[in-house]
């Protein structure tokens, strides 16, 4: 629901509004540019101005459903509204919102509300924001069969923005991701396997602002080219969220390591798996400029992954291991798999599972790990990495 006429999109955001003036005013030009690049990538005809501490997208009435969702998909990004742009008039904004309440009759529901704020110099204007709600409240009343007024739960909210030199009617906000814009944070090395994981941990980093530099290990037998392309596929879609940042994927060698691993190491294999796949990621990182590591491990959802074993195989690296989806439960992780768009039902059996011993180790401690791991196994890893491809996406 829209009201007529609407072709702009007002967006506001999120985590940017609490930093100081300066870091802000970065961190809106990069909003910008980003919301500009998903904006172009998309093919949609809207031109993006950074005014006060918003962000407007000026579209038309074909373009501005498309150009809201480009602004709720931005990282940064709390919510956006398509409105239309009125003369800051009592007049003028009280017969906007009629006109919305006419047209959308029907889809207004049982309740409504209208809520009216006024921004910069309020005094500019001969009217309170009560008066807008109390007036434009009256007008949508008219419009409607049987409303009724709601204002701590409505069904429908109609709103009005008046700033010094225009006011905005709308209705409704699409929620956007929040967080940071992509690129105010350092580089992230992101762990991608292909299964439901990884993806969502490396969507939540971006999120928070840090670019991704995508790693897969390709694990020889114990993978196999369905696993690389729905790696691929995934970031793939990643990318969809950051056309203006590279998002190749370094695809590094790791079936020789795996088969020494199913040879020569028992129960400690996946922990020493894992040593190696940090250390191949402490490489890339450094290669990269990238400062940690994401990956989308849960506590005790695998073997690998308890509490004890992870404490066991995290100081393979001196970097920062990010798991954003520590304490979450699968079925949270694949609800927000499918909100990503990360998700694909055809969901392939993990390689790690072909290769975990039949009684794996879950209370390891370093010493375990250590023991059991081929003395080479570090220089592999920065042999495995140097010998990584750039896969374009
Ligand atoms: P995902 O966690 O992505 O759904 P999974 O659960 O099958 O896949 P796990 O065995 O849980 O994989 O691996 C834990 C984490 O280790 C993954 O989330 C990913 O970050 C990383 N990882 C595992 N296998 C690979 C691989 N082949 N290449 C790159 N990273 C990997
Ligand atoms: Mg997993």
């Amino acid at each position: 629901m829209r009201p007529p006429g609407a072709d702009t999109v007002l967006v506001r955001h999120a985590d940017v509004g609490v930093k100081s003036g300066k870091v802000q005013a970065e961190m809106e030009r990069r909003l910008r540019d980003n919301i500009e690049a998903i904006v172009r990538d998309r093919g949609i005809d809207a031109e993006v101005e950074r005014r006060w501490s918003r962000i407007l997208l000026h579209a038309d009435a074909d373009s501005v459903d498309a150009a809201t969702d480009a602004a709720a998909d931005t990282f940064g990004v709390r919510s956006a509204s398509a409105a239309v742009v009125v003369p800051p008039e009592r007049d003028a904004i009280v017969d906007a919102l009629a006109r919305t309440a006419r047209e959308h009759r029907d889809s207004v529901g049982d309740t409504f509300a209208v809520r009216a704020r006024r921004a910069g110099t309020t005094d500019a204007h001969p009217f309170t924001s009560e008066d807008l709600e109390r007036e434009g409240g009256a007008a949508v009343f008219e419009e409607l069969s049987d409303p009724e007024v709601d204002l701590n739960d409505p069904d429908t909210t109609f709103s009005v923005e008046c700033r010094k030199d225009e006011a905005f009617v709308f209705t409704g906000k699409r929620d956007g991701p929040g967080g940071l814009p992509l690129g105010s944070q350092a580089k992230v090395v992101a762990l991608v396997s292909g299964g439901i994981d990884s993806p969502v941990a490396a969507w939540e980093v971006m999120k928070r602002g840090a670019p991704i530099v995508p790693v897969y290990l390709e694990l020889g037998d114990y993978g196999g080219p369905d696993h690389e392309a729905r790696a691929m596929e995934t970031v793939r879609r990643l990318a969809d969220y950051a056309p203006n940042y590279e998002m190749g994927v370094r695809k590094v060698p790791a079936g020789d390591v795996m088969d020494l691993l199913a040879e020569e190491v028992g129960p400690a294999r996946m922990l020493v798996y894992r040593r190696f796949m940090y250390r191949v990621a402490e490489h890339v990182a450094r290669e990269t400029d990238a400062t940690g590591i994401v990956t989308g491990e849960a506590i005790g959802q695998k073997s690998s992954q308890t509490a004890r074993n992870l404490g066991a195989t995290s100081r393979a690296t001196h970097l920062p291991i990010h798991r954003p989806l520590l304490t979450m439960d699968k079925s949270a992780i694949t609800e927000r798999a499918r909100r990503i768009g990360t998700f694909r039902d055809s969901t392939i059996p993990a390689g790690c599972n072909r290769i975990a011993p039949d009684y794996p180790e879950t209370n390891a401690t370093p010493e375990i790990v250590t023991n059991a791991q081929p003395d080479d196994i570090y220089e592999r890893a920065e042999r495995a990495a140097a010998n990584a491809t750039l896969v374009d996406i």
